[in-house]
């Protein structure tokens, strides 16, 4: 009987959940949002579109969460991973055992990085690929006699992951969810955006100048002896496009060097033609001991990250692992030979003459239609670099003033969007865009038009707080 009624329980209570979709525990979402029913669900894509399950088309202004570079339904991609799963859907790496798509993938990516970036390690997201590179620092840093030398500086606002250690040197307090302190061994210096935090007057390479001796006096506060790493992404991607003043990286490579503190560029959003570069390294001239890589990689279709590494670093892993046995670090499906395959396939597709060409057109159109919506009242500046963009929100566009909190005015912005057919991702400062890099002349038209009736619409409602 006892048994009975438990399964009674369990089928009433999962009848209730199915109703509300339950079951499914959302992620960076509101849950309480999901049990009101506010649950998009998407079946289905094609190209820059998304479709719900009510048969609604969306652009996704996101490329889903900035992965799917290619679109949602690239045949060539399709066909890489139907071929590999054909033939071996699953090898790993550990104990002297290798497979061809990942040799393959890491000549790949070797060829391509930049020249001092030669040796590649696979991890499954970008969480752990930046997970890696930090313990791949302190596992150097051990070998060379610095085992206090382990600290990791980053920056307020910055995204590096949801795991344990990545999440650690997220600087959104509220994505570290689980520790509410800040990790012994992290440091966080300021986010850098000139538009909000230049002082009247100051030239950006004045501003880059403050934000580097921030970098500096950040090591100084601790010791150097202490600091392992500084891990940046060359443009500070969800936290709404915060670009690097002009010279920022040149310096901050100066301080680093001076106190023998390794560089990780978090390339996991800018690498692979986002920024009309094949790296974000390359744009903006930094010179990382570690570069981590992910969702453009396999253009979201298989979970698959990378973290590149320079010769040295390398031969110091080679030379602890002989001693020990085995390099201390290993995942099941770090280097999946589906992921691999389907990355090696959207990397000759990013690398086409015809290809390049044709984001460079399209980020010309892109950066024409932002510059025109920047007249919006409530959009204080645009930003871009190449198609990653975002719109600063605010209230008043002389003084810069924002809105106040309670409005959510990001959020109705989102809202208006998604029922406008554009689906994009906002902070509580911006609203961002990272499209498909495959997105049309005529897809942008649409794009760009949906927002700004939704920046009208929001406008006119928050008018009361708007200083024209
Ligand atoms: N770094 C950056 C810059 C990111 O934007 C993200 C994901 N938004 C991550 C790391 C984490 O990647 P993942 O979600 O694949 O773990």
């Amino acid at each position: 009987a006892l048994g009975f009624d438990v399964r009674n329980r369990k089928a009433r209570r999962m009848t209730a959940s199915a109703r509300h979709g339950l079951d499914l525990v959302h992620q960076f979402s509101d849950l309480q949002a999901h049990r009101n029913g506010e649950t998009t669900t998407i079946v289905r894509g094609e190209g820059v579109h998304v479709f719900d399950a009510e048969g609604n088309r969306y652009i996704d202004a996101m490329s889903g969460s900035s992965c799917a570079s290619l679109g949602f339904r690239d045949e060539r991609l399709v066909q890489a991973m139907t071929e590999q799963a054909g033939k071996l859907p699953y090898y790993h790496l550990f104990a002297q055992k290798s497979h061809e798509p990942a040799e393959r993938l890491a000549r790949q990516l070797s060829a391509m990085a930049p020249e001092h970036l030669n040796h590649v390690l696979f991890a499954n997201s970008g969480s752990e690929s930046n997970d890696a590179a930090i313990r791949i620092v302190r596992a150097v840093n051990i070998s060379r006699g610095k085992p206090e030398k382990r600290r990791v500086i980053a920056r307020h606002a910055g995204y590096h992951g949801s795991t344990t250690l990545s999440a650690s040197v997220t600087g959104q307090a509220h994505m570290r969810f689980g520790s509410d302190s800040v990790s012994p061994d992290v440091s966080f210096i300021p986010e850098v955006c000139h538009y909000r935090h230049g002082h009247d007057g100051e030239s950006e390479e004045a501003y880059a100048a403050r934000c580097a001796a921030e970098l500096e006096a950040a090591i100084l506060a601790v010791g150097p002896d202490t600091v392992a790493a500084f891990i940046a992404e060359p443009v500070m991607a969800s936290a709404g496009c915060l670009l690097p003043p002009k010279g920022y990286f040149q310096l901050v490579d100066e301080v680093l060097r001076r106190h023998d503190v390794a560089l990780i560029a978090d390339e996991v959003v800018c690498a692979l033609g986002r920024l009309d570069s094949p790296f974000g390294s390359t744009r903006y001239g930094l010179r990382p001991d570690l570069m981590t890589l992910a969702k453009p990689l396999t253009g979201g279709y298989f979970p698959l990250s990378a973290v590149l590494m320079t010769d040295e670093i390398y031969d110091t892993l080679t030379l602890e692992s002989a001693k020990s046995g085995l390099l201390g670090h290993g995942l099941t499906y770090g280097g999946h030979p589906i992921g691999c395959a389907v990355a090696s396939a959207a990397l000759e597709i990013y690398a086409q003459a015809d290809f390049r060409a044709n984001l460079h057109a399209t980020i010309a159109t892109f950066e024409r239609h932002l510059a025109a919506i920047a007249d919006c009242p409530i959009v204080g500046e645009t930003r871009n670099a190449g198609l990653l963009g975002a719109l600063e929100i605010v209230a008043d566009k002389t003084t810069r003033r924002r809105f106040d909190a309670m409005e959510n005015v990001t959020l109705k912005i989102g809202r208006a969007l998604q029922k406008n057919g554009v689906i994009t991702r906002w902070t509580r400062e911006t609203v961002n865009l990272c499209p498909p890099l495959v997105i049309s002349e005529d897809e942008l038209e649409v794009l760009f038009g949906a927002l700004r009736a939704s920046l009208d619409q929001v406008a006119a409602e928050v008018a009361h707080e708007v200083e024209e």
